[in-house]
């Protein structure tokens, strides 16, 4: 569980016990009879320990206090459960994990995916659950897409760790190469790695900003568990910034292991023109980069 999982489920216990506190004190000003009431089961179990009282009886004496304290709520207008603990979720009580050896309960999975959704620039609508062949102008480039989205489905399913770390997307404009991007990036949060998505427009735009502020804004793009660089060739080339940015996420990432998706409507010429040797190079090295190329008419001017 992370630390930002851990606060969440921490800070919701404090905020249902509050709830439960205030509950109890309201009860206990509109009623003495439910005060001692609340105050009984803990006198029940001094006598337990004090060997004053069976097991037995305990048991039985509790059962009527309970019983005694539903009536006497819903006497009062309240629902007969109105003084049990709360939890938000009743399955892991609100610890987010369930079973031994503990794993993570349903609710922590999604919440766990609400965290990682809203700092990455990932968005829920370009999914794989959401690609439609429909959207195809023929038989060659449909199966082209349902090819592309087989492809991108392997690579998501060996991640944290594909035999190619890094996947560059080429093709012209509105073959729906973001489309595939995002929903990598989509399909990486479901499982609970850190994805970070930006064009790369954006990117220089943050490490320029950043160099404003003084800051090194490059680090999240260094260490999310899954960068997606999308747009490649949109970013303002700023000399000693934009082709040094490029080239230090590729190696550090690289030398790290950390997959990196990249996309461009650049072809090899373009990107060695733009980025140079040294990057360009990096990006198109068939040990570490599985490169698939789209090709056909623009999806978005079809959809018009
Ligand atoms: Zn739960």
């Amino acid at each position: 569980m992370t630390n930002e999982l851990r606060r969440y489920y921490s800070e919701l216990r404090d905020k249902n016990r509050r709830i439960h506190e205030k509950r109890v004190a309201e009860c206990e000003q509109k009623s003495a009879r439910l005060r001692s009431l609340l105050s009984e089961p803990g006198l029940v179990f001094q006598q337990v320990a004090l060997g004053k009282l069976t097991a037995a009886a305990a048991k039985s004496r509790i059962g009527a206090i309970a019983a005694e304290r539903r009536n006497l709520l819903i006497s009062l207008g309240y629902a007969g459960n109105y003084l049990d603990p709360i939890y938000t979720c009743p399955i892991c009580k609100d610890t987010g994990e369930v079973g031994e050896p503990s794993r993570l309960c349903t609710c922590a999975l999604k919440k766990q995916q609400e965290q990682l959704l809203a700092g990455s620039r990932i968005n829920d609508r370009e999914t794989f659950a959401n690609f439609s062949d429909a959207i195809y102008p023929d038989d060659d480039q449909k199966k082209q897409g349902l090819g592309m989205k087989r492809f991108c489905e392997r690579y998501v399913a060996a991640l944290p760790k594909p035999e190619k770390p890094n996947l560059l997307i080429v093709g012209q404009s509105g073959l729906g190469k973001s489309f595939f991007s995002n929903a990598i990036g989509y399909a990486a949060i479901e499982k609970g790695i850190r994805t970070v998505k930006t064009t790369a427009y954006q990117c220089i735009q943050d490490i320029l900003s950043g160099i404003d502020a003084r800051e090194d804004a490059i680090a999240p793009f260094l260490s999310a568990g899954l960068l997606v660089l999308d747009d490649l060739g949109t970013e303002a080339m700023v000399p000693n910034v934009t082709v040094e940015t490029f080239f230090r996420i590729l190696n550090e990432r690289a030398a790290a292991q950390l997959p990196t998706v990249l996309v461009s409507n650049l072809d090899r010429d373009g990107l060695f023109e733009r980025y140079g040797e040294r990057v360009a190079s990096r990006m198109i090295d068939g040990a570490l980069t599985s490169i698939v190329l789209l090709r056909g008419s623009n999806l978005r001017t079809r959809m018009r």
